[in-house]
């Protein structure tokens, strides 16, 4: 290739760029649609020209153009939205999509998928019926609550209370500067507050705020008092909050509603988890049931989290109330997919015939080190020296019970360089997620589906070139 000026590039190079449709041709075994391949091919070329225009670069041969948008398109593929095995030990991992699902609530989603459903429709009388009637029964026992009902997630559900409770002339919302907390990515208590049309009115201060505090916020304005579960951390040293009961007390004297954001939603007593001592555990995560039994009107958490099931917003509490979110036109906005709501059926049935080894997380935490070290030797043993048995620490994760710690049980792979490892186990044909600490890349069983073991140990040897 002849070098030329870069001011007076002539036609010649440009043409010399390899054809669309030879490149096409070339990328023809890529499993990715046509059209994603040819913009892809579109965007290189357009870059290689602005290149070769602007500093005279040469134009590389057909092969190494077509291997440079094979690499593109390989990343691209990375992207897609695919299973993964999730090493981390971190049970409600939202990077990597919450809870898995039961095996009877996959099978359930699988047949309203392939079906048609009397999701509207009631069978009984043969003609429209309410949307999940049935599972809102369900859900309504399981908080031990009135009424209950689903929305798309617990910060839509959260966004349709607001937008229900605080309308003018009410639209305070009295909350303690204690609560005002970001949960994961951009999620932030006082921005959901003021984009739903509601004005904050913050009482005390971070780590107290008093019963009298609340009283003397509420006035004519007030719509009502959130109270806002403080999931992802926890407070300590010198600090104070009224308890709910005290809250539902002066909520019902002064006559506004009470509502509590609860987030993970356990629906189990939580305080036996991780009990192991010196790791934490013991956390108590206020059940709906306990929250409506204190007295709040209204209580809203995930689907996704604690309870095991998709992800959901669900809210309980009195009926009237419940109605009358219903009954709220930006509800149908927010409402779930008949594929959600059978999943939720067949997870909120499981757990109130305490059948709750089937919901996967609820295994997960009941998993012992000695659970899983069986697990951890054959994989070591499969894989010829290449890693050994180690132990670890498993969290819960999604924002739920941050001081509980799981003891666990780890295959370590040391390397020279542990995160080239990891990533090359992030890319393989089944990518697997693990964490390094201590110069190793280590692999958490208890959130390994056992029936994925020997797929991690190939993906393993793939990244480990084990042969
Ligand atoms: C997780 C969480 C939310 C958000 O729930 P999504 O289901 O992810 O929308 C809201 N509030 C609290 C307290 C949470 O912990």
């Amino acid at each position: 290739m002849t070098p030329t000026s870069p001011k007076s590039q002539p036609p010649a190079a440009m043409r010399a760029v390899p054809a669309v449709h030879r490149l096409l041709g070339a990328l023809a075994d890529v499993d990715l649609p046509r059209p994603v391949v040819l913009a892809v091919i579109r965007r290189h070329l357009d870059t290689l020209r602005g290149r070769i225009a602007s500093n005279g670069e040469a134009v590389p041969d057909e092969n190494a153009v077509a291997s440079e948008v094979r690499k593109a398109l390989t990343d691209l593929r990375h992207r897609r939205l695919r299973p993964v095995i999730n090493a981390t030990g971190i049970l409600i991992h939202t990077n990597l999509g919450r809870s898995p699902l039961s095996e009877p609530a996959v099978e359930a989603v699988m047949q309203a998928a392939r079906d048609y459903t009397n999701l509207e429709y009631d069978l009984l009388a043969g003609q429209r019926g309410g949307r999940a009637a049935s599972l809102e029964h369900a859900l309504a026992l399981l908080c031990e609550a009135e009424a209950a009902t689903v929305v798309n997630n617990c910060a839509a559900a959260l966004v349709l209370i607001l937008r229900h409770l605080a309308k003018p002339p009410r639209t305070r919302v009295v909350i303690s500067r204690g609560e005002l907390v970001q949960i994961g990515g951009g999620f932030r208590i006082p921005e959901i507050l003021e984009a739903s049309g509601a004005t904050l009115r913050e009482v005390g201060t971070t780590n107290r705020t008093t019963i009298d505090d609340y009283r003397h916020a509420i006035d004519d304005g007030t719509a009502m008092i959130l109270q806002v579960h403080r999931s992802n951390f926890y407070l300590d040293g010198f600090v104070a909050s009224p308890t709910t009961r005290e809250l539902a007390g002066l909520a019902r004297e002064a006559g506004v509603p009470l509502v509590i954001d609860l987030g993970s939603g356990a629906t189990f007593d939580t305080t036996t988890l991780g009990g192991g001592g010196g790791g934490g555990g013991g956390e108590r995560e206020p059940t709906p049931a306990a929250a409506l039994e204190a007295g709040a009107d209204l209580v809203c958490f995930s689907g996704d989290k604690l309870l095991g099931g998709p992800q959901a917003g669900i809210i309980a509490g009195r009926a009237q109330r419940i109605a009358a979110l219903k009954r709220e036109p930006f509800f149908r906005a927010l409402r779930c997919d008949k594929l959600v709501l059978s999943a939720l059926q067949a997870t909120v049935e499981a757990l109130l015939d305490e059948r709750v080894d089937e919901v996967p997380i609820r295994r997960m935490m009941r998993l012992t080190p000695e659970d899983l070290r069986p697990r951890a030797e054959r994989m070591v043993a499969a894989l010829d020296g290449a890693a050994t048995v180690g132990t670890g620490t498993s969290r819960i994760g999604g924002g739920s019970l941050p001081r509980t710690a799981l003891p666990s049980v780890t295959v370590d792979l040391a390397a020279v360089n542990p995160q080239a490892l990891a990533k090359r186990l992030r890319l393989g044909e089944m990518p697997v997620i693990g964490y390094v600490a201590e110069q190793r890349l280590k692999l958490d069983l208890r959130t390994v589906f056992p029936r994925q073991d020997d797929e991690l140990i190939a993906a393993i040897r793939r990244a480990m070139q084990v042969a």
